[in-house]
């Protein structure tokens, strides 16, 4: 018989996980203002909020956390990272960051103006904040494909490029500081963007002398899937394609707490000296000396092991095979879901699940509050409240999608974890005509609302 697939690593540490009553589960997310964010984590059993610095570390990261030198210009652990980064990245220059936003506010801080166009696909909502902050717009020239969430296509992260060059013919040079290829593509379902568009993108931005950066959070994922997706690719390693992506980008914001598997830690690299000197000063001023960059030794060593780790094949298949097995078992239930199921996360189409109950009703933050109530499982909406409203005409903007996310942590749970989310899942989708009603917004910050709206059901 053919053997079956098991995981690459064994478990050394253990941590308890605290199971709930549906009743102390209501009164749990009433107080939370039905936001699953304000929830205590000890309120949740299986916590799919997010992928981000909820990975499990390595032997070898933690060995690197004793390593640490704590030096506070010119580090060992400083070395390391710059190593990682040239050899892995091909990237010449770089500055540690606390995390990707910071690394996305130091390089736009040198970058974009007001009025400025930054054109890319589905910016992440942190980018977009940062971005908007500044008085500019994000465009998104993400492919139509991507808002059809029954169709297969195996890079839906893809920029269109009709759109981009629209962008570059409608506005002026000095307004578009950037294009951002986002990595895979949070936004649309962690879904990857190909070679070939990736060389297509920047070879475009070269002919209107425009920069291209990488929004690299999931760099590693997306070679996974160029080498099991993308012709020419099966017989590279994930390393010799990982160089071939960042070889067609000016540089990246990196978020180390995806793909590089560290709790916290960010960075941001680039090849141009001259703007390398650029961002030395706001790294300075916002992060710190340019050799900690808002870290502690410690973080820069685990975070350059985490590098080495996040791009071995036999990682990325138990990772990408764990999200892969949830999808499918979803599907088996009959749950309408993206597809296909992207790197880092399964997105549930609540838009088809409670397709009775208006937009205005936030389909997907409704769903989420539901599979808390079924099980203690927490997701996070990825809709109406994550796309919050428009900052000029302060109406609401209602997206495409509505969907549920469900992001999994990296080396953390195990398949029958899986299997019990999936049940939970089942559940909500035999009872969903029951759910009449949705929720409606009490009180809202004026921007990334997602974070602490409180809600009320209607
Ligand atoms: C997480 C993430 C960011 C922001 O990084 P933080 O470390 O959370 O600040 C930016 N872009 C993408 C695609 C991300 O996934």
């Amino acid at each position: 018989m053919e053997l079956p697939y098991a995981e690459p690593y064994k478990i050394k540490v253990v941590e308890p996980l605290q199971r709930s009553t549906r009743t102390e589960r209501e009164e749990w997310i009433k107080q939370a203002g039905y936001n699953l964010f304000n929830l205590r984590s000890e309120q949740v059993f299986i916590d799919l909020l997010t992928d981000s610095g909820t990975g499990a570390m390595s032997q070898h990261q933690w060995s690197e956390i004793m390593l640490g030198d704590e030096s506070y210009a010119g580090s060992k652990s400083y070395y390391k990272l710059k190593e990682a980064i040239n050899t892995l990245l091909g990237m010449p220059f770089f500055v540690p960051t606390h995390q990707g936003r910071a690394a996305e506010n130091v390089l736009f801080s040198a970058l974009i103006s007001e009025n400025d166009v930054v054109p890319g696909n589905s910016h992440f909502d942190t980018t977009k904040g940062h971005i908007e902050f500044r008085r500019a717009t994000a465009i998104d020239c993400t492919i139509d494909e991507a808002a059809d969430t029954t169709l297969y296509h195996p890079f839906k992260g893809n920029i269109d490029l009709n759109k981009l060059e629209d962008v570059f013919k409608t506005y002026p040079k000095e307004q578009i500081p950037l294009c951002i290829i986002t990595v895979t593509c949070n936004t649309s379902g962690g879904q990857p963007v190909s070679m070939q568009n990736i060389r297509e993108v920047s070879g475009l931005c070269k002919k209107y002398k425009i920069p291209v950066f990488f929004d690299a959070a999931r760099f590693a994922e997306n070679a996974y899937f160029i080498k099991t997706r993308e012709e020419g690719y099966a017989d590279k390693s994930i390393r010799e394609i990982v160089l071939e992506m960042y070889s067609y980008v000016d540089g990246a914001t990196m978020s180390s707490k995806k793909d590089a598997i560290v709790n916290i830690g960010g960075f941001l690299a680039c090849r141009d000296k001259e703007l390398f000197d650029k961002i030395s000063m706001y790294c300075i001023l916002f992060e710190g000396y340019l050799t900690y960059g808002g870290l502690a030794g410690r973080d820069l060593g685990a975070l350059a092991q985490g590098l080495m780790e996040g791009t071995e094949f036999s990682f990325l298949e138990s990772r990408i095979g764990q999200v892969a097995y949830l999808g499918q078992k979803l599907r088996e239930y009959g749950i309408p879901c993206q597809e296909p199921t992207g790197g880092h996360a399964v997105f549930v189409d609540a838009k088809k699940v409670l397709s009775h109950l208006p937009k205005e009703q936030y389909q997907a933050q409704t769903l989420a509050v539901e599979l808390y109530l079924e099980g203690g499982v927490r997701g996070v909406e990825i809709g109406a409240l994550l796309a919050d409203r428009d900052p000029k005409t302060r109406e609401n903007r209602y997206p495409d999608l509505e969907l549920l996310r469900l992001a999994i942590p990296r080396r953390v749970y195990t398949n029958n974890h899986m299997d019990y989310v999936a049940a939970c899942l089942a559940n909500i989708y035999k009872r969903r005509a029951q759910i009449t009603t949705g929720l409606k917004i009490v009180r809202e910050a004026p921007i990334m609302r997602h974070f602490t709206v409180e809600l009320e059901k209607v």
